[in-house]
C-alpha cells in the first residue's frame, strides 16, 4: 500500500522551552521527544520536517550586533544559518533514534529558498517576532522595535507572505525516493524575484504558512504543527480558557477575524491550517511537541475538520 506523506511542522519555540536560556544543551535534549514520535512514525509514513527559527535567528542578530569586529551579516543570511544549525541539530538527533529504534532511514536537510513577493503589505508593518523576551521596562531600551505576545515583549521583524517553494520538485523526487526530508527550516530563506534571478531580503517568512504552501505544491496528506500548547485555545491566557478539540475553516476564519489567534504565533498556524484543508488536505492537526504521535491517531490537539 502507498504510504501517506505526512508534514510535520516543528516550532522554534519548542526548541528552547518556556524559561530556558536556550543553550545547544537544551535545544538537543528538547528535540529528543518530538524526534522519537517520528522516527517511529517514518515506518508508516513519508515525513516532511519543516521548523521555525524564531528564538535562533534573532539571537543570531543579536550576536551581529553585539560585534564589531566582524562585518555583520544580514537576516536573509541568519535564515540560511539557522536551517544549517538546526538542520544539522534535527538530524543527529534522527540519526541517533533511528539507531536505538534499529530503523533503516535515509534523510536529507535542503537549504530552501521561498520566493516572497516585493510589494507584499508585511514589508510595511514588522509583525514576526523573534529572539528573547523582554519585561516591557527592557523593551523601551532596546534599538528596534518591539511587541507584547503571549510570552512577552520581542524583537519584530517584516514577515512577508511565502510565493512559491523553489526547490519544491527537488523535495518531491525526495519523498518518492524514500527520504526524509527537512526542509523549509524558518520558513525558508526569503527571495525575490529579480528577471530570472533572486536575491534575499532582510525578512522571517512563517514556517506554518510556508509549510502550508509546500504541502499544497508537493501534494502532502497529513499536516501536523507541533508546538508548546496543545492546540488552539478560546480566551488563551484567560481563566476561561477552552482547547478546541476540532475547528471547521469558517469557525478558524471567524474566530480569527475575532483576535483568538495573534499574529505572529497562534494566527498563522490556524490560517496554515485553514488553508490546507481549503486546498482538499486530508487532516490537519495543531498540536504539543509531546503529542505529535497521538494528534496523528486523532487523539491529540485541535484538528481541522475536512470539507472537500
Ligand atoms: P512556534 O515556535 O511553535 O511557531 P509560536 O510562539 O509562534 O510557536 O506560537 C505558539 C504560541 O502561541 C503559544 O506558545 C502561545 O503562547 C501563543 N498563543 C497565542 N494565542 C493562542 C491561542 N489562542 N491558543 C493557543 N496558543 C496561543
Ligand atoms: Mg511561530
Amino acid at each position: 500500500m502507498k504510504k501517506e506523506t505526512l508534514l510535520i511542522a516543528l516550532g522554534g519555540n519548542a526548541l528552547i522551552r518556556k524559561g530556558q536560556e536556550g543553550t545547544v544543551e537544551e535545544q538537543f535534549e528538547n528535540l529528543k521527544l518530538p524526534i522519537r514520535q517520528i522516527a517511529r512514525l517514518s515506518e508508516k509514513y513519508k515525513i516532511i520536517i519543516t521548523h521555525g527559527n524564531g528564538p535562533q535567528v534573532g539571537n543570531l542578530l543579536l550576536q551581529q550586533e553585539c560585534c564589531n569586529a566582524v562585518p555583520k551579516l544580514p537576516l536573509e543570511i541568519l535564515v540560511a544559518q539557522t536551517q544549517g544549525q538546526i538542520g544539522y541539530m534535527i538530524e543527529s538527533t534522527l540519526d541517533s533514534e533511528f539507531m536505538e529504534l534499529g530503523i533503516t532511514q535515509y534523510f536529507i536537510t535542503l537549504i530552501t529558498y521561498v520566493v516572497v513577493d516585493e510589494h507584499d503589505p508585511g514589508f510595511r508593518n514588522p509583525s514576526k517576532p523573534i529572539g528573547p523576551v523582554y519585561t516591557e521596562e527592557e523593551s523601551k531600551t532596546v534599538p528596534y522595535p518591539t511587541r507584547k505576545t503571549a510570552k512577552g515583549f520581542r524583537r519584530v521583524v517584516v514577515s512577508p507572505e511565502p510565493v512559491t517553494v523553489i526547490e519544491k520538485n527537488e523535495i518531491r523526487k525526495l519523498i518518492d525516493s524514500d527520504f526524509l526530508v527537512i526542509c523549509c527550516g524558518g520558513g525558508g530563506i526569503p527571495v525575490i524575484r529579480e528577471g530570472r534571478s533572486f536575491h534575499g531580503v532582510d525578512a522571517v517568512i512563517d514556517k506554518d504558512l510556508v509549510s502550508a504552501k509546500l504541502a499544497e505544491e508537493v501534494g502532502v496528506d497529513i499536516f501536523i504543527i507541533a508546538t508548546d500548547v496543545p492546540g488552539a485555545i478560546l480566551g488563551y491566557g484567560t481563566s476561561e480558557e477552552k482547547l478546541l478539540r476540532s475547528l471547521t475553516v469558517d469557525e478558524a476564519a471567524l474566530y480569527l477575524k475575532q483576535g483568538h489567534f495573534p499574529p505572529g504565533s497562534m494566527g498563522p498556524k490556524i490560517e496554515a491550517a485553514r488553508r490546507f484543508i481549503l486546498n482538499c488536505g486530508k487532516r490537519a492537526v495543531i498540536t504539543s511537541v509531546d503529542a505529535i504521535e497521538d494528534a496523528v491517531s486523532g487523539n491529540a490537539g485541535t484538528e481541522f475538520v475536512r470539507q472537500c
